[in-house]
């Protein structure tokens, strides 16, 4: 139990029964209620203030497992005058305090309910302070460029003179640039954060549905939705080695056994737009036919845009499917083996791994770097035809941007709407 704030000292020493306690020094200590029973033998170890995770005093009681003896502790911390925590306050404080930025804390609270390896080590970056570098060491560039310009705004009359033009010019650029990278890279890699979509198409009965529950590894219920009661979407989760994978059941895999236009090709196209992977599935104990034709076009429109993966199912019966037209199909059977779609899905996962991209992790922070980014183009243009007030007015509001990831807030209501989605206690 980690108690917070002024009085978490004073509140320590009156379960311990003693005078005084050494920050930072594990104390074995008896611990009392207020009337003056024996609650555990517990460890207490005190962080004085600043040196602590809240920037506050802390206590931490560290006592015997189970919850009635922790429940008995806490009890007797309350009545001597603490309250419970509000989601995320502990980090919430931390942020007040300096303690934390802003990013950090963001990482905190996702690095709680990740599911995902990939999300973890991306998290862990964050919260080491990467970003912070990041936006530190682009904040500093910006605030020199206005500073050389301001000079000029107030002692010169003259423009720029041509170097300083051309190295400020350069130095945006390079800005820029930056920017645009990790804002695409956290775009594009947005899976490894979220889990990756992958949809499976093709038309009735080439064995969607089995591929899905064989991925799964577990048997679900072909339909196990009333239908006309299912959402839209439904997503199921499944883990290939560090990667969250999401199968998106936009076209209705487990579907009624309806025509390919019935269904619609539509659908098909808007699992397709909705997913980074999409498996393309074919029944290799029937002939190509002209809904297979109609896949076959669709998939071919997404070749540069997605990861399609074509997969001739039923391998165990007799082949009558003829795949020339397809590029490099697997063979699989759905009933028996899928492991090759496995092992592909992950050589692709695992190639998306690998660069060392700076990721943003949040709305928030994509958008401010957008918002930074498309300020400094701004001021890159108005730079050229000598129009230094307002170029620094576009410097100012990039500054301000990029600042916004790691500052705090000064508004109240986005610091708790942020910090309320964090687990109690953290
Ligand atoms: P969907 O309409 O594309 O979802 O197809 P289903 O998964 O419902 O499969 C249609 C039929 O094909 C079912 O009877 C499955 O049992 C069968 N099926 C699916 N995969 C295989 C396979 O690999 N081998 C064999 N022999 N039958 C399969």
């Amino acid at each position: 139990m980690r108690v917070s704030g002024l009085d978490a000292h004073k509140i320590a020493l009156r379960l311990s029964k003693r005078e005084k306690l050494t920050p930072r020094q594990a104390t074995l200590s008896k611990l009392y209620n207020h009337k003056n029973q024996l609650l555990d033998e517990a460890i207490i170890i005190y962080f004085q203030n600043p040196h602590s995770f809240t920037g506050e005093d802390v206590v931490e009681f560290q006592c015997h497992g189970g919850v009635v003896v922790a429940d008995m502790i806490l009890s007797a911390i309350l009545e001597s005058g603490a309250r419970l925590a509000e989601p995320g306050e502990f980090s919430k404080r931390a942020v007040l305090n300096g303690r934390m930025d802003l990013s950090k804390a963001e990482a905190t609270a996702k690095l709680i309910e990740t599911k995902s390896i990939d999300a973890a080590l991306i998290l862990t970056k964050q919260l080491r302070g990467d970003l912070a570098d990041f936006v530190n060491a682009l904040r500093d560039s910006l605030v020199e460029i206005l500073a050389f310009v301001e000079v000029n705004i107030d002692y010169a009359e003259e423009d720029l003179p041509q170097d300083l033009l051309v190295q400020i010019q350069n130095k945006l650029h390079h800005n820029a640039a930056l920017l645009e990278k990790s804002v695409h890279a956290s775009q594009s890699r947005e899976g490894l954060l979220n889990g990756f979509k992958v949809s499976i198409i093709g038309k009735p009965n080439v064995g969607k549905s089995s591929l899905l529950n064989a991925l799964l590894s577990y048997n679900r219920a072909i339909i196990s939705d009333i239908a006309g009661t299912t959402r839209d979407t439904i997503e199921e989760e499944i883990k290939i080695g560090t990667h969250l994978v999401k199968i998106v059941d936009t076209a209705g895999i487990r579907e009624a056994k309806e025509s390919i236009e019935k269904i619609g090709i539509e659908r098909s196209k808007k699992a397709i737009q909705e997913s980074e992977i999409v498996i393309a599935l074919f029944d290799g104990s029937a002939k190509k036919d002209d809904d297979d034709q109609k896949i076959i076009d669709l998939i071919e429109r997404y070749h540069d845009s997605k990861e399609i993966i074509t997969a001739v199912n039923k391998k165990d019966l007799e082949q009558r499917f003829d795949a020339s037209c397809l590029d490099k199909p697997l063979y699989i059977s759905s009933k028996e083996d899928t492991s090759v779609i496995t092992d592909r899905l992950k050589a692709y996962l695992d190639s998306q791994s690998l660069e060392d991209d700076l990721i943003l992790i949040s709305k928030r922070q994509i958008q401010a770097t957008q918002n930074a980014h498309n300020a400094i183009k701004e001021a890159e243009n108005l730079l050229t035809f000598g129009e230094l007030e307002l170029f620094a007015f576009h410097i100012n509001e990039a500054i301000e941007n990029i600042s916004s990831i790691t500052k705090s807030f000064q508004r109240d209501e986005i610091l708790d709407k942020m910090f309320s989605s964090f687990c109690l206690g953290k």
